[in-house]
């Protein structure tokens, strides 16, 4: 078999077309692999789980969808901040760019205007597998016989290492170090072999264990695709069309989460469901149920803590779930304080509902600076002792002589907990009851999200009492495992919640057991 690769994942800005490829085995793309070597950025070194990635793509024919993804992905921003792409299909002419940076750097009108087509996929990223450099950065072009796919992925194999190594095997060679990479060359993979678009994608994904959410593009449409637990969201929307006399196809979106809808004015259809592909062409959207077991899983903190408030999960408000929480928790919890605050943005929704079921004052102690983002200028060292400043700021007139309740969402180093404490109570706080929005995080993530190996995890080492002395709070308490399923108002069995269980529903190999687990050596020996 021929020596199959991927497309060079470093060039930042690229057309090609399917004529192109076959007339030329090695595609002549604008690729400097230099660009890869400064492009290393520090980890976000943030006390707060990571989000993988976020996901988008766009069918409507006759309509330019660059302008409309770069919204689509401004939207789901929160989900990665390393990086961000957008490929387009212009008939058999794939244009492509990608680079590091928030979505708001890495595109321009000008860029904007060069990614011509009627289909999309679109991807933000924040790394969890593989470096952060520009090579990583998705979505992932490969060739194929009939024509090239671009994948955009949110998730994590558990199989990465089988599926390159049988990739290798294979004869292909693999230009970059993510688990997407491997997944969009199994199914070219499959599409060399003979098989059609779909059946490509169903071999390709049945070999694939793990989390995994995946637009996939094709010069023919595209496919949304969930792993057979559903770990992380993918949702569907109909765009409306400007000329109502259009009998053409729908106009069909995309997206992890519904805010990506709501910013474009795409309606809210339904989810794709763990375990199931759809594919949206000219001819509508058809549904495959690809794996035998599909088991709802989805990622519990994805409803505390990773999606935007204003996204619905299965429909359902997740504004409103968090408020829920608030409420088990004041019950759960109950403390004399003057007022309830929150850390913002996050901590808000439970704190308002906090402060509805307690009957305490919900007002706002900490001001959040909204525009720190993601800086390349690093602080100085005198900056970094000042630590939180950077990003909120205590109000003084608010918290001077009060006894305070300050709600968060999680707790995962401790490491800003306790910086915010020693702020609050430099700004005059008399007592500081902290309450956490859901419980202790005692084990990592396998499947997407990087919360850190677990004897980073500062509830997997200490108890309550002792994180409480650490961070140098009054009180702390966080949410039950129960109030937390409870409050989804659905059956606990539909959510992943291993990281507060360590009970994963994916069997996690040894090897990467090992790499995270570094508490419980002794439960895997
Ligand atoms: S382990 Fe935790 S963060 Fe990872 S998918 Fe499960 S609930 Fe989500």
């Amino acid at each position: 078999m021929a020596d199959f690769s991927s497309l060079p994942l470093g060039a930042l800005s690229i057309s090609h077309s399917l004529e192109e490829d076959e007339s030329s085995a090695s595609a002549e793309l604008d690729y400097d692999p230099s660009l890869n070597e400064h492009s290393d950025l520090e980890h976000s070194g943030s006390d707060k789980p990571e989000e993988a990635c976020g996901v988008f793509g766009i069918f409507a024919p006759g309509v330019e969808v660059s302008k409309l993804t770069y919204f689509g992905l401004f939207a789901l921003q929160h989900r990665g901040q390393e990086s961000a792409g957008i490929a387009t299909f212009d008939g058999d002419t794939v244009h492509l760019h990608k680079d590091m940076g928030l979505v708001t750097q890495v595109f321009d009108e000008d860029i904007l205007g060069g990614l011509l087509g009627s289909i999309s996929v679109g991807h933000t990223r924040y790394s969890t597998t593989g470096s952060s450099r520009v090579a990583n950065a998705q979505p992932v072009l490969v060739k194929t016989r009939l024509g090239q796919l671009a994948l955009a992925h949110n998730g994590n194999l558990v199989n990465t290492v089988e599926l390159r190594d049988q990739l290798i095997a294979d004869q292909w060679s693999l230009e970059t170090t993510i688990d997407s990479e491997g997944i969009a060359c199994a199914i070219a993979h499959q599409v060399q072999s003979g098989k059609d678009w779909l059946e490509s994608a169903i071999s390709a994904c049945q070999q694939c264990e793990g989390a995994f959410s995946l637009v996939v593009g094709t010069p023919q449409g595209i496919m949304g695709i969930r792993d057979p637990h559903g770990i992380r969201p993918l949702v569907i929307g109909i765009l409306p069309k400007e000329n109502a006399e259009d009998e053409g196809p729908v106009h069909y979106v995309l997206s992890s989460e519904t805010c990506g809808l709501d910013i474009i004015g795409a309606e809210y259809l339904r989810d794709v469901e763990p375990g199931e592909l759809v594919w949206i062409t000219q001819d509508g959207l058809a549904s495959f149920y690809w794996s035998t077991q599909p088991e709802r899983k989805l990622c519990i903190f994805e409803m505390i803590y990773f999606a935007r408030p204003d996204s619905q999960m299965r429909g359902a408000s997740l504004y409103s779930y968090r408020t829920r929480i608030g409420h088990y928790l004041a019950r759960e919890s109950p403390v004399e304080a003057d007022i309830v605050i929150a850390v913002p943005d996050s901590g808000i929704p439970a704190a308002i509902g906090f402060s509805q079921v307690s009957g305490i004052p919900y007002v706002e102690g900490l001001i959040k600076n909204r525009y720190v983002g993601r800086t390349f200028i690093q602080p100085t060292q005198k900056m970094r002792e000042m630590g939180i400043r950077m990003k909120l700021n205590p109000l003084r007139d608010v918290l001077e002589g009060k006894r305070v309740i300050i709600v968060d969402d999680s707790i995962v180093r401790g490491t800003t907990s306790r910086k915010i404490v020693k702020a609050l109570r430099d700004a005059g706080a008399t007592e500081v009851h902290m309450r956490i929005s859901s419980p202790p995080v005692t084990h990592p993530c396998f499947y997407g999200i990087d919360t850190d190996s677990q004897d980073h995890l500062i509830a997997a080492t200490k108890s309550v009492a002792q994180i409480a002395e650490q961070i140098g709070v009054d009180s702390l308490y966080y949410l039950s495992w129960q109030g937390m399923l409870d409050a989804t108002h659905e059956s606990s069995e539909n959510f992943c919640s291993a990281c507060f269980t360590g009970k994963y529903p994916i069997a996690i190999p040894e090897p990467l057991k090992r790499s995270k687990l570094m508490l419980e050596e002794s439960a895997i020996a």
